[in-house]
């Protein structure tokens, strides 16, 4: 087998800003994605990360992780059973390079098996939800280049907008003088403390707002069962929900968590992700990051069992390498070729 890496610098239309992460105005606006890809029998199966600070990844940490392998002393990819626990086995941490290497297995089975992940995911039976629409995300921005994206997002029924800044009402007030489609807001651990949090809810909860993402700092969790007990509003978990160990605290202290490939380590721990939210009564939404449509197709395929779909991460993206799902008026078209079915635009 072989195992090795490649990177591609994605870039955006808008710079990305939530409330831990804002550039200035003008600054660059390109994410390195590193690429894992597996090769073995003449098939080649390709897996995405794409890091992140705010989880201590770089495009470096990625390569270093997948280089540390040492593809030789691997199990062989043909059997399941042990060579996807190796890669979760060797090293803490390193989510997103897990998720590379984790999805490049997925993409080399399904391909080698001649089955869409769809297909290989059926086995696992999920309760189907068939949640095929996503929202698009607003980033923080200035008001009137927040009022120009939401005119570019007109296709897209719900929209996602982030919060957690000075001016959140303001924010609000310029989408909803633009539209009034259903918002979900994510504050990005951007609202301090649980008064300002609930103050801020119960606002929105006047403004067609469906949800919110992460009101408080996942580093203030003892806080929520408060925040839970009062919200007008139910709470979704996004930096206060890693991987499946968090799903248990996630539940006391929030109505739904969001699931993401890059927090998970990859597909297999989504799915049991997925299935212990269920269990416990959750809400789900499947998330991503700044993402190509190659993670965004290997998401898509887990949406159907979720609640709430976020996978507009390539559509924010100008050079997108792959072709995968795709969004027609914000429904998700995914494809059910052999493997992921993203396929490098040529
Ligand atoms: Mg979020």
């Amino acid at each position: 087998m072989k195992l090795f890496c490649t990177t591609y610098d994605l870039a955006l239309h808008h710079p990305f800003n939530v409330s831990y992460a804002r550039t200035p105005s003008g600054s660059a606006h390109v994410r390195t994605i590193v690429f894992a890809h597996i090769e073995q029998d003449g098939v080649t199966g390709t897996g995405e990360a794409s890091p992140s600070k705010r989880y201590n990844e770089t495009a470096e940490t990625v390569q270093k992780f997948v280089y540390s392998l040492n593809a030789s002393s691997l199990p062989s990819p043909e059997d399941k059973d042990t060579f996807l626990p190796a890669i979760g086995a060797h090293a803490a941490a390193n989510t997103a390079a897990k998720c590379a290497v984790d999805m490049a297995w997925h993409d080399w089975w399904c391909k080698k098996n001649t089955i869409s992940l769809g297909k290989y995911l059926a086995e696992e039976k999920l309760p189907l939800t068939g949640t095929n629409v996503t929202s698009f995300t607003i980033g923080i921005d200035e008001l009137a280049v927040i009022e120009q994206k939401v005119r570019e997002a007109e296709e897209y029924p719900i929209l996602k907008i982030k919060l957690g800044t000075e001016y959140d009402e303001k924010i609000i007030e310029t989408i909803r003088r633009v539209t009034n489609k259903v918002l979900r807001i994510d504050a990005n651990e951007g609202w301090k403390t649980k008064e300002e949090a609930l103050e801020k809810i119960t606002w929105l909860k006047g403004q067609n707002v469906e949800l919110i993402e992460q009101p408080l700092p996942a580093d203030r969790d003892a806080e929520m069962p408060w925040l839970k007990e009062r919200s007008p509003l139910p709470l979704f978990a996004d930096e206060s929900c890693g991987r499946l160990a968090s799903i248990e605290g996630c539940a006391e202290r929030f109505h739904g968590v969001n699931v993401k490939l890059m927090k998970s380590t990859g597909i297999a721990e989504a799915v049991k992700m997925i299935r212990r939210a269920r269990e416990l009564g959750m809400k789900i939404m499947m998330g991503c990051f700044i993402e190509t449509s190659l993670a965004v197709t290997a998401a898509a395929h887990l949406a159907r069992y979720c609640d709430y779909a976020d996978l507009d991460g390539a559509a924010l993206c100008e050079n997108d390498p792959y072709s995968g799902a795709t969004i027609a008026r914000g429904k998700l078209i995914v494809p059910e070729s052999a493997g992921i079915g993203a396929v490098l635009r040529v």
